[in-house]
């Protein structure tokens, strides 16, 4: 059994652990918030992090938590529309109204936006995962996804070597890197163009878990 420790309890960490524990490590997760977060926004669960999804038994529990998002609506004071937008087509700008009612807000949210990429994943028995290695932005839809598959090869690839962390730190990051890139490259993409679903659903599916979900339904 092999002892190890994951920073960060958000969606990769305790992903992770759920992997590794299935596997029969000794999994402490530590996490330096002091509890949950109250606030939060909707995320999105895609293509091949559905299957990971499914295999950790949460599919009906993630599904009954859907929020049919269909796009979204700025409301003034009094509950009037005054902008609304739906998935990739943005009406109008909603930036001066926004702006106006900052010093009315009872809370805010402001971050950078921004994209990690790192030359290496992985140095000596330390490994990065999710936003931490290879954070997407939000723009792209796809931080929880690359989050939840990548906990789910990483964990597996730990599992299947023989004690090689080093070897299975390598797969992980192989197998991995290629889907992350075409997912991050979808920042610079004009999401009006023609072609711009089929390029984000080819994005969205760019990896193969086929043989590592193979291996668990047999296990
Ligand atoms: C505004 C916004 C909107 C987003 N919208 C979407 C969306 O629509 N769809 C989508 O898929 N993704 C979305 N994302 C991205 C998604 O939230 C991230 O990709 C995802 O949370 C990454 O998970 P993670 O576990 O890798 O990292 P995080 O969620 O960042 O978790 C890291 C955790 O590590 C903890 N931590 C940090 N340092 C330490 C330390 N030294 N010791 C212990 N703990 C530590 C942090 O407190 C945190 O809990 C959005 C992100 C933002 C900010």
């Amino acid at each position: 059994m092999t002892r190890i420790l994951i920073s960060g309890a958000s969606i990769a960490g305790p992903a992770l652990a759920y992997w590794l524990l299935k596997a029969g490590h000794d999994v402490t997760l530590v996490e330096r918030a002091p509890g949950p977060r109250p606030g939060g926004q909707a995320i999105d669960i895609r293509g091949p992090a559905l299957a990971v999804i499914a295999e950790m038994g949460l599919g009906a529990r993630v599904a009954a938590q859907r929020t049919h998002l269909k796009g979204m609506t700025v409301l003034d004071r009094s509950g009037q529309e005054i902008e609304r937008s739906v998935e990739r087509t943005a009406t109008g700008g909603p930036v001066p109204r926004l702006l106006e009612s900052l010093d009315a807000a009872e809370d805010l949210y402001f971050g950078a936006l921004a994209q990690v990429r790192m030359p290496s994943w992985h140095q000596g028995r330390i490994a990065l995962l999710g936003d931490a290695a290879y954070c997407p932005s939000p723009f792209t839809g796809q931080g929880t996804s690359l989050a939840l598959v990548g906990a789910f090869v990483l964990g597996r690839e730990l599992a299947r070597g023989d004690g090689d962390h080093a070897a299975a730190f390598a797969r992980y990051e192989a197998r991995m890197r290629p889907f992350v890139l075409v997912n991050q490259d979808l920042l610079s993409r004009d999401r009006q163009a023609p072609d711009a679903d089929a390029v984000f659903t080819k994005a969205k599916t760019a990896i193969d878990l086929t043989d590592l979900l193979q291996e668990i339904g047999s296990a």
